[in-house]
C-alpha cells in the first residue's frame, strides 16, 4: 500500500503515543495517485472506532483519468498479449496473494471487523479465484457454426474494453476477485471502486498486480463515495460494462446510469434466503450447522439464510436445537483465532439492525435468543451485536421480507410442501436457499420450484469458485464464478466467410 506521511514538518502531534493514520493513494495507470482535489476520507475500524487510514476522495476528474488509463491499456500492450500469457500473469498474482495472505487477512479483519479466521479463509479464496481464472484464460474461445450457406461461419469471443467494478464491504477483496478474475482473464482492463468502509485490500492488491507483471493501466483502483465516484463509473461513456455487488436500490441506480451508453450490466444484489426444513430431515445436523449460514460475517452476507421455514410438527424441536446452537456461537474480538462472529462493519449498520430487531418485537415476533448488544464491558468499543433468533414470525412481517443484513433469523412454520414453496418464493428476492429432507424426490421437486439462483440440499454450501452464482428476481442480473462469468465479460462476434 502506498502511504504518505500527512504530518506537517515541525508540527507537534496531538497524541504522540498514537501514530497518525497513513494516507494512502489510489492506483491509476500504474502509479500511486491522490485525488486531484487533494481531498481524503477516513477509514474507520469498527473494532476500535479509530481512524485506521485515509484514502483519496476521488471526483469525476479522477474517474476520467482512470478510464483513460484503462482504455489506453486495453488498446496497448495488454491487447497484444496471448491469452496464455495473460493467464500466466494472473497465476503470478494468485501466488503473490498467497505470499501476502497474512498481511491481507489482517488488513481485512481490522478494516471490516471480521474474525481473523474468516479473513484468512477469504484471502485464500481470492487466490483460488485468481488461479481458476488464470487457468481459464486460454480456454475462452468461439465455435464454428454449420450455417445454411456454403461458406464458413465462426464466432470470436472478445473482451469488452474498460470495465467498471463496484464492490461492497462485506467480503471486500473476495467479491472484487470474482469480478477482476474473469474481467482480466478475458482481456478487459478495469476500474475498481471498493466500498468506502473497506477500500484497503483493493489498494494493496493493485500493487501486487503490478508486481505480478500485469501492465500499468490494466487494473486501476479509485476510492470515494459511491453516489459520486460509483455513479461516474456507471455513467462513463468510456466504460463498456459495469459489474456491481451491493444493495438492490443501488443496482437500480447503476442500471439507469449505465443506460446512457447502453453498457452491459451485471448485478449481484440482496437476498432473503430460506432454509427449508422438513420433518424427515436430519434435524440435529441442520441445527448444528445452520447458525453459520445466517450469523457468519455477522449476518452481512447476501446468501444469509435469514428465514427458517420449518414443518410445524418439528417446529418446537428445531427452534430449541437451533437456539442452543446459536448460544454456542463465539462472538468476540476479531483478532482472537477462536472468534466466530466479530463486529458489524460500522456502528451505523448496527443501528439499522437494532432498528429491525425493534420492529420485529413491535410486529409481535418473539426473541428466543439475542436481541441486542452484548452487555459485557469487553464489547463496549466495537460494533458488536448478538446473534438473534425470532420465533412466531409471519411472512407478512417486515423482518420476514426485508434484507436486514445482520445476524437476525426469522422462524416461520409451514404445514405442507406447497406452503413451504409458496413461502420460499414470497419475497421479491431470489438469491439462495437450502432444503433439508431425506426424501430425494421431494428435495428435487422443491429445488425445481424454488425461484433462486443457487440452492443447496442437506447443507448450506452453495457458493463455489467453479460454479455459477447469481440471483433471480430482484437479487440480480448475470452470473459470477465458474466459466459462466465469461458471459458477462466478453462479447460474441460472428464472422461469415464466403468460400467461392
Ligand atoms: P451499497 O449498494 O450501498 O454499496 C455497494 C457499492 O456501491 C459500494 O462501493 C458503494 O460505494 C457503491 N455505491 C453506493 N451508491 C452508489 C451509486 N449511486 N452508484 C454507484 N455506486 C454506488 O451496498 P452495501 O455496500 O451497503 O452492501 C449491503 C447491501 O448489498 C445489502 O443489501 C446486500 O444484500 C447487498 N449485497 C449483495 C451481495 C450479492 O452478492 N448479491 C453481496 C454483498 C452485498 P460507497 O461504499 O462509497 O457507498
Amino acid at each position: 500500500m502506498t502511504a504518505t506521511d500527512p504530518a506537517t514538518p515541525g508540527a507537534t502531534p496531538a497524541t504522540p503515543a498514537t501514530p497518525a493514520p497513513p494516507t494512502l493513494e489510489m492506483m491509476i495507470d500504474g502509479k500511486p495517485a491522490p485525488a486531484m482535489s487533494g481531498e481524503t476520507q477516513d477509514v474507520v475500524s469498527p473494532v476500535t472506532g479509530q481512524v485506521v487510514a485515509r484514502v483519496p476522495r476521488a471526483g469525476q476528474e479522477d474517474v476520467d483519468r482512470a478510464v483513460a488509463a484503462a482504455k489506453a491499456a486495453f488498446d496497448g500492450e495488454w491487447h497484444t498479449w496471448s491469452q496464455t500469457r495473460r493467464g500466466q500473469a494472473l497465476q503470478r498474482l494468485a501466488q503473490l496473494t498467497r505470499d501476502h495472505a497474512e498481511e491481507l487477512a489482517q488488513t481485512e479483519s481490522q478494516n471490516g471487523g471480521k474474525p481473523i479466521s474468516s479473513a484468512r479463509w477469504e484471502i485464500g479464496a481470492v487466490a483460488n479465484v485468481m488461479e481458476y481464472y488464470a487457468g481459464a484464460a486460454n480456454k475462452i474461445h468461439g465455435e464454428t457454426i454449420p450455417v445454411s450457406k456454403p461458406g464458413f461461419d465462426f464466432t470470436l469471443r472478445e473482451p469488452i474494453g474498460a470495465v467498471g467494478l463496484i464492490t461492497p464491504w462485506n467480503f471486500p477483496l473476495m467479491l472484487a476477485s470474482w469480478k477482476m478474475g474473469p474481467a482480466l482473464a478475458a482481456g478487459n482492463t478495469a476500474i475498481l471502486k471498493p466500498a468506502s468502509y473497506t477500500p484497503l485490500t483493493a489498494l494493496r492488491f493493485a500493487e501486487l498486480a503490478l508486481e505480478a507483471g500485469i501492465p500499468k493501466g490494466v487494473l486501476n483502483v479509485v476510492t470515494g463515495p459511491g453516489a459520486s465516484v460509483g455513479q461516474a463509473i456507471a455513467a462513463h461513456p468510456g466504460v463498456g460494462k459495469v459489474a456491481f455487488t451491493g444493495e438492490t436500490a443501488t443496482g437500480q441506480q447503476i442500471m439507469r446510469a449505465a443506460a446512457a451508453n447502453v453498457k452491459r450490466v451485471s448485478l449481484e444484489l440482496g437476498g432473503k434466503s430460506p432454509n427449508i426444513v422438513f420433518a424427515d430431515a436430519d434435524i440435529e445436523r441442520f441445527a448444528a450447522e445452520s447458525p453459520y449460514s445466517v450469523f457468519d460475517n455477522c449476518g452481512q452476507d447476501c446468501c444469509a439464510r435469514s428465514r427458517i421455514l420449518v414443518e410445524r410438527s418439528v417446529h418446537d424441536r428445531v427452534v430449541e436445537l437451533f437456539a442452543a446452537a446459536t448460544l454456542k456461537v463465539k462472538v468476540g474480538d476479531p483478532n482472537d483465532p477462536n472468534t466466530e462472529v466479530g463486529t458489524m462493519v460500522s456502528f451505523r449498520q448496527r443501528e439499522t439492525v437494532l432498528d429491525y430487531i425493534r420492529i420485529g418485537r413491535e410486529e409481535g415476533a418473539r426473541v428466543v435468543v439475542g436481541g441486542g448488544i452484548p452487555a459485557e464491558p469487553a464489547y463496549a468499543q466495537g460494533a458488536y451485536i448478538l446473534p438473534t433468533v425470532f420465533d412466531n414470525v409471519e411472512q407478512g412481517m417486515r423482518i420476514a421480507n426485508e434484507e436486514i443484513f445482520g445476524p437476525v433469523v426469522a422462524v416461520i412454520p409451514f404445514d405442507t410442501e406447497d406452503e413451504a414453496i409458496r413461502l420460499a418464493n414470497a419475497t421479491p428476492y431470489g438469491l439462495s436457499g437450502s432444503i433439508w429432507t431425506r426424501d430425494v424426490g421431494r428435495a428435487i421437486r422443491v429445488a425445481r420450484a424454488v425461484r433462486t439462483g443457487v440452492l443447496s440440499i442437506n447443507c448450506n454450501s452453495s457458493v463455489h469458485t467453479e460454479a455459477p452464482f447469481g440471483g433471480y428476481g430482484m437479487s440480480g442480473v448475470g452470473r459470477e464464478n465458474g466459466m459462466a462469468a465469461f458471459e458477462q465479460y466478453t462479447q460474441l462476434k460472428n464472422v461469415y466467410v464466403d468460400l467461392s
